[in-house]
């Protein structure tokens, strides 16, 4: 499986612009933040009131948590048979993270070529691997009002160890240094208000001009227009 199989622009396109972005294929939809910004309350409210939006879960080599469900939040898997995949080509990328493997799986995103639009919940170095092979990407970054904050919330959720708890709080200093390599910045301060401007983006990256040229082509010729020249 790769990006020609499921349809995804991909290559030296580096213009969102580019008219060779009309395919019809869905957007791939990257968003990262540090761990405890929040990005994963903001993504469920998403897809729940965006239309015809997918969610890729990721392979990973840690273990669940307390109420996380294998094939839900992620596939589960163990160190062999994540390297066997990695080693096969299955991932579009893959990261160590917080000491434990991620990875986004090409199977993971068929649904592009239906057309719908596909949301990757990853870290900051996956964001930088889609962006270097899929440039038509839309990447946005949550940022949590402040470390503070960030700590509470990673604290208050209670899902890891104190060492790991204190490796993500070290690991976001890092992360969100990287806003700047992202299209969007989103500031997680309300989440309904984050969550407004996340289903705006996606609404305004469905608009532009250049993924709707199939359309416009269908009713400029309604208009009379010749077919070759719209
Ligand atoms: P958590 O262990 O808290 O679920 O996730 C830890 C970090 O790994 C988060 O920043 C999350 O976005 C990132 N992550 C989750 N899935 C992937 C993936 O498929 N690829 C990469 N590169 N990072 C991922």
């Amino acid at each position: 499986m790769s990006s020609e199989t499921i349809g995804i622009n991909q290559g030296a396109n580096e213009h969102a612009d580019d008219p060779a972005n009309d395919s019809g294929a869905g957007i791939l939809i990257v968003v990262s933040s540090p761990s405890g910004g929040g990005k994963g309350t903001l993504i469920k409210r998403v897809l729940r009131t965006v239309d015809d939006l997918s969610y890729s879960v990721s392979w990973t080599t840690r273990e669940p948590r307390a109420g996380e469900i294998n094939g839900r939040e992620y596939h589960f898997t163990t160190p062999d048979e994540f390297e066997r995949m990695r080693a096969g080509g299955e991932f579009l990328e893959s990261a160590s993270v917080h000491n434990h493997l991620y990875g986004t799986a090409w199977s993971g995103l068929e649904a592009t070529k239906e057309g719908r639009d596909i949301i990757l919940e990853i870290d900051v170095q996956g964001a930088a691997s889609v962006r270097a092979r899929i440039p038509d990407a839309v990447s946005i970054f949550i940022l949590p009002p402040s470390f503070d904050t960030l700590r509470e919330r990673l604290t208050a959720r209670a899902s890891e160890t104190p060492d790991n708890l204190a490796l993500r709080l070290k690991n976001a200093r890092a992360e969100v240094e990287h806003y700047r390599d992202f299209q969007y910045v989103i500031l997680n301060d309300e989440v309904e208000r984050a969550a407004g401007k996340l289903a705006g983006i996606i609404t305004a990256e469905r608009a532009r001009a250049s993924r709707n040229a199939h359309v416009a082509r269908r009713v400029l010729t309604t208009f009379g227009a010749d077919n070759s020249k719209v």
